[in-house]
């Protein structure tokens, strides 16, 4: 009687199977052919949620303007994505914490918003 080679089972001559050389009884064979059983949906899906930072189109705005000018003032921001200020507010502080974006003091007082790398001009 062969022997399944994963679960070592004796298998009855005809419910053996056979996949990639390896003989298997009937339920390793179901096994072995539904990987998906075994695998972490949950674990794939936040993994690739973190490789990949998604953006919201608002965060995206706000990027692309802050690129665009160096350090944008919330008033600009909040023309470009077409936002309020609460609202503005929520996506800075999710940005922030991506370590997309912070605040910095702005020349003639307030504040401005710059990439969260961006290293302001020490010499100017
Ligand atoms: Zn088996």
């Amino acid at each position: 009687m062969p022997v399944c080679q994963r679960c070592q089972a004796q298998i009855p001559q005809d419910e053996a199977r056979e996949l990639r050389g390896q003989v298997l009884c009937e339920d390793c064979y179901m096994d072995a052919l539904s990987p998906a059983r075994t695998c972490d949906p949950w674990a794939t899906y936040t993994a690739s949620r973190l490789g990949s930072q998604e953006l919201s189109p608002v965060q995206e705005k706000i990027l692309a303007e802050i690129d665009r000018r160096g350090a944008a003032t919330a008033e600009e921001l909040m023309a470009a994505a077409g936002i309020d200020a609460r609202e503005l507010e929520r996506q800075i502080a999710a940005l922030r914490h991506m370590e997309l974006v912070r605040a910095a003091p702005a020349l003639g007082g307030g504040k401005v918003f710059r990439r969260f790398h961006d290293r302001p001009e020490a010499a100017a």
